[in-house]
């Protein structure tokens, strides 16, 4: 069965938007940052899985809690024969932060296929929204050509989009 994976920095809008999408409900351990997550499995009408991959980039994590991140990663990715499609997160407010790109050349380095969700683009104002995605087009180019998904949770801009081409890989 197909699967179609979800990662980003935590905070970066992943469950709001799995909930916008598919009417998913994460639950969350806010109030214990640095508590990593185990990966979970949403079964799609039977057609596919949707992979909620565990946030990174907590401020104040301990090692073990940033190995014990990077070992289920490392798991999973290992183990990806199913995996069609990472969409890797990023808030369309600021540039790619560090962990981004490391995700970024990680993946690269795993020959993962990916795509980028922008997020909270609702918080743009409408004249700075281009100007903003030419700024995180031209960050990540040296990285490659990727496909990018400006949306917003909020007001429901772009999920449309999205949606479409996450059901692409789940028939
Ligand atoms: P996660 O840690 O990546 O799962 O992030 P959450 O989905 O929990 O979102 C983190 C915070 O950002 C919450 O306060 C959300 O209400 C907020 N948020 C998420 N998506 C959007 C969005 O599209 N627009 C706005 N304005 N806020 C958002």
């Amino acid at each position: 069965n197909a699967e179609i994976a979800f990662a980003g920095r935590s905070n970066v809008g992943k469950s709001s938007l799995l909930n916008k999408l598919f009417g998913i409900k994460i639950a969350k351990i806010s109030s214990n940052p640095g508590k990593t997550r185990s990966i979970n499995f949403y079964n799609v009408d039977n057609k596919g899985y949707l992979v909620d991959l565990p946030g990174y980039g907590f401020a104040n994590v301990s090692k073990s809690e940033k190995k014990k991140w990077a070992d289920l990663m490392e798991d999973y990715f290992k183990n990806r024969y199913s995996l069609q499609m990472v969409f890797l997160l990023i808030d369309h407010r600021h540039e790619p932060q560090k962990k981004d790109i490391e995700m970024i050349q990680w993946l690269k380095e795993l020959e993962i296929p990916f795509m980028i969700v922008l997020t909270k683009l609702d918080k743009l104002k409408k004249n700075e929204r281009v100007k903003q995605l030419n700024l995180i087009k031209s960050h990540l180019s040296k990285y490659g050509d990727y496909i990018y998904f400006p949306v917003s949770s909020k007001t429901g801009e772009g999920i449309g989009q999205l949606k479409n081409e996450i059901i692409k890989f789940l028939k």
